[in-house]
């Protein structure tokens, strides 16, 4: 096979937006290599991922099957991800750059000996040089990747996904895995929120240090409530133990792509913005016109955001009556 194999990632059945952005990015690699575009699924509920990465362009999608493939395992995974690569031999391998993403190419890397370029933000056609995303996004560095197969992940958000139906057409491929790679079972599942989740929200409406409390943050939720989206914040609100780290924004919280980050007294360091850049739209509201994320936004309001989110909540409901 030549072919742009494409990790899928699935959590019993339901791919993430990053998988099809996966897809979309390999689509447009695939297209200059003249090749197609394939995809590896595994797992609990494969048969439901597979059906649905055909509408992503997918021509071929492989269900790796496996009496040891359940939930997600990154050393089972990998191996089967290795056993098809070994099977197929395509041209290109490609995850999205998100931690399992990466994890499952490392795995892969690892047993096929063959070097990973990781967070790709864009690759020339040959796939032989590309820029990847470094250190959260502070840096961009260019790669040059010599290999029969090349492994790379695409940093998330890097494309928006769009569908592009292609003939999907499921083939099994039966896989090896030894039974001691069977080290990690999930035993209970917990769901921590249920509906929209901070990484899906089309709004996200985030405080900062400057909010002050944590009973302070009632106007943010009646603002993210009047707008349909989720609140979020920055590491200074975690640290101080006003909202839960599931909140927060950036780094080493949720990377965000809403339709408009509302981003309150958050001065926009570096770690905070890497998790906020895929946002369409921002909205700073701060007392300092210099501040990053002043800088980096589309719009702001220089103010006490204290005055300025209830304002913003009372206009959206005078419009709204
Ligand atoms: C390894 C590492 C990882 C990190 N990961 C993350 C991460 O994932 N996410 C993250 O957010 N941070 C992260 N950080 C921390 C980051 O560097 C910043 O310290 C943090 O983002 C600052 O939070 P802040 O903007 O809320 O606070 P500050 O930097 O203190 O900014 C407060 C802002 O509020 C403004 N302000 C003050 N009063 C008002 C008012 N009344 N109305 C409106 N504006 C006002 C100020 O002008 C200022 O811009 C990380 C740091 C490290 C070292």
């Amino acid at each position: 096979m030549s072919a742009v194999l494409v990790v899928i990632e699935h959590d019993r059945g339901h791919v993430p937006e990053s998988t099809f952005e996966a897809l979309t990015s390999a689509r447009a690699i695939a297209g200059g290599l003249g090749v197609s575009v394939h995809a590896a699924v595994m797992g609990d509920g494969g048969d439901l991922a597979a059906a649905a990465v055909g509408e992503y362009g997918a021509d071929v999608v492989h269900h790796l099957t496996s009496p040891n493939l359940g939930d997600y395992n990154p050393e089972a995974w990998g191996q089967a991800l290795a056993g098809a690569v070994a099977a197929e031999s395509p041209a290109v391998v490609l995850a999205s750059g998100t931690d399992r993403g990466n994890e499952l190419m490392a795995q892969l890397a690892a047993r096929a000996d063959l070097p990973f370029v990781a967070n790709c933000v864009d690759v020339a056609p040959d796939v032989t040089s590309m820029t990847r995303s470094q250190w959260g996004g502070a840096l961009l560095e260019d790669a040059t990747l010599e290999a029969d197969v090349k492994l790379i992940s695409m940093a998330p958000h890097t494309v928006e996904a769009s569908a592009a139906p292609a003939a999907g057409a499921v083939s099994e491929l039966a896989v090896d895995i030894d039974d001691s790679l069977v080290r990690s079972v999930i035993t209970d599942r917990v769901v921590l929120s249920e509906g929209i989740t901070l990484s899906t929200a089309p709004v996200v409406v985030s405080g900062g240090r400057a909010v002050g409390s944590e009973e302070a943050f009632a106007p943010l939720e009646e603002l993210a409530a009047e707008l349909g989206g989720k609140v979020g914040c920055s590491r200074a609100v975690t640290n101080n133990g006003w909202r839960p780290h599931s909140d927060q924004v950036g780094q080493t919280g949720t990377r965000i792509a809403p339709q408009i980050y509302i981003a309150t007294g958050i001065s926009g360091a570096t770690q905070h913005w890497v998790g906020a850049m895929g946002s369409k739209n921002i909205l700073a509201i701060n007392t300092d016109p210099e501040a990053n994320m002043v800088t980096k936004a589309g719009w702001a309001v220089i103010g006490d955001l204290h005055e300025v989110v209830p304002a913003i909540t009372e206009e959206v409901k005078k419009r709204r009556a």
